[in-house]
């Protein structure tokens, strides 16, 4: 029996996540410094630094903390984006690509550092991750990448077939790039852990509070939730793929692509022993990715892109995704699935935009949001106490991307197509 579907709250993270700290609607109305509407990380890392360094801060959340991508994610705390260090060159120049690589490179230490020194338990392990080439040429995509990370300074390494099999425990990957700075998070516990430490800083955190309508009043804006309000001087909009009610152009800077993951029953100890035995996060080179990687009970947790559980007509993926890529595992059980939103931007880079006079956003993560959440969320509160060169990106304007929801049902038949082949052969 599955403990979740769909976008039910349960997925393996809700269940296994330490408790949220105590926080209620919003049913009054208040004056802060700063409002921001979103509570995961890009919100959570906003309001802890701004707190930190004495500002008035609060969170309007729409419904429980991390319910968003920072709740569903597959908790690969990675360096860079997804993007190649070449194609940040050629999108942003190269003093302003090596700017934002440097920024993203360092996003592991500063999402490892705050775990450290908030003491957040979220099964927080720095063993690397594996980018694993599913073919010979996925294989040359990983050399390239190899040869631009070293030639800017990352310590990624190459592995060979043999090495990553006995890395994964699988047969079907030809190689592999390592990254040791990177590591895996359990991403529900981490926003959670992040909200404990803002509140503990002082910022207030309200959820089942969605903001409906933001208006200007004098110097102010005034934030309207269906029980409260909250007059501030700044706003900062947080809510990425999961965007609702505000500011109708940011959804449509971004494309909604679905991502779908199981959870097993832990394993037994033999079946650990040889499935990822050091511990990384892995993900592949198919165009229709699959992740996987273990949570510390010793469960698999497998995922893909699409929305696979509505409708439930492919339940067989994960039984025969395992026999792929484990065939001498045998039979395994699963016990949570679940699926959440990436807003995959047009250039699949983030996205800095200044929505009106002291409203902020930033999102557009395409599905690389532990790192680039964090840290540009402390950015943000360094750009609005006045250091203007906090951001490692200039602000822009929104650009909305074109044939959008085509876009979204054209990737979501692709990745059901692909995954209704793979459940045939
Ligand atoms: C399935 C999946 C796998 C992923 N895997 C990884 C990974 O392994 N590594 C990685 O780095 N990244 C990954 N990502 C991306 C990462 O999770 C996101 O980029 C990141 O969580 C975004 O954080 P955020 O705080 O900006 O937004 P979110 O966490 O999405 O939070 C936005 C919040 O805004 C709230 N909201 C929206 N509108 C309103 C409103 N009007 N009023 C109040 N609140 C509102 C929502 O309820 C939501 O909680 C993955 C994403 C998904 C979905």
């Amino acid at each position: 029996m599955f403990k979740g579907v769909t976008e039910s709250p349960l997925s393996l993270w809700s269940a296994s996540a330490p408790a949220a700290p105590a926080t209620s609607p919003l049913v009054m109305s208040i004056d802060v410094d700063v409002a921001i509407v979103g509570g995961g990380f890009t919100g959570l890392s906003t309001a802890l630094h701004l707190a930190e360094q004495g500002s008035k801060v609060a969170i309007l959340e729409a419904q429980g903390l991390g319910h968003g991508g920072s709740g569903r994610n597959v908790g690969l705390a990675n360096a860079g984006l997804w993007l190649e260090p070449d194609q940040m060159d050629a999108a942003l120049g190269k003093a302003a690509a090596d700017r934002l690589y440097r920024f993203l490179a360092d996003a592991p230490n500063v999402v490892y550092g705050l775990i450290e020194r908030h003491q957040i338990q979220c099964e927080a392990v720095r063993n690397g991750t594996l980018h694993l080439g599913h073919s010979a040429k996925g294989v040359q995509e990983l050399e390239r990448r190899h040869r631009q990370l070293v030639a800017r300074g990352a310590p990624v390494e190459l592995k060979d077939r043999a090495e990553t099999q006995r890395l994964t425990g699988s047969p079907l990957y030809q190689g592999a790039l390592f990254d040791p700075r990177a590591g895996t998070i359990q991403p529900l516990a981490y926003a959670r852990g992040l909200a404990t430490a803002a509140i503990g800083a002082g910022a207030q955190l309200f959820t089942q509070s969605p903001v409906t309508d933001i208006q200007r009043q004098g110097e102010h804006w005034l934030l309207k939730s269906p029980q409260g309000q909250v007059k501030a001087n700044k706003v900062v909009i947080a809510t990425n793929a999961y965007t609702e009610l505000l500011f109708p152009e940011l959804k449509q800077s971004f494309v909604p692509i679905y991502y779908f993951q199981y959870a097993s029953k832990p394993l037994t100890e033999q079946q650990l022993s040889r499935i990822l035995p050091e511990r990384q996060g892995c993900w592949d080179t198919r165009t229709v990715m699959c992740s996987f990687r273990m949570d510390q009970a010793g469960r698999l947790v497998l995922g893909s892109m699409g929305n696979l559980l509505q409708g439930d007509k492919l339940r067989h993926w994960s039984d025969r995704m395992t026999s792929k890529l484990f065939p001498w595992l045998g039979p395994v059980a699963w016990d949570y699935r679940w699926v959440g939103q990436i807003a995959y931007s047009n250039d699949h880079l983030p996205h800095f935009h200044q929505l009106a006079d002291g409203i902020y956003t930033c999102m557009g993560y395409s599905g690389r949001g532990i790192g680039p959440g964090t840290t540009l969320g402390k950015a943000m509160a360094g750009y609005l106490l006045g250091d203007k060169d906090a951001m490692p990106i200039s602000p822009t304007s929104v650009d909305t991307i074109s044939w959008r929801d085509l876009r979204h049902a054209f990737y979501e038949t692709g990745a059901r197509v692909y995954h209704a082949r793979q459940c045939l052969i």
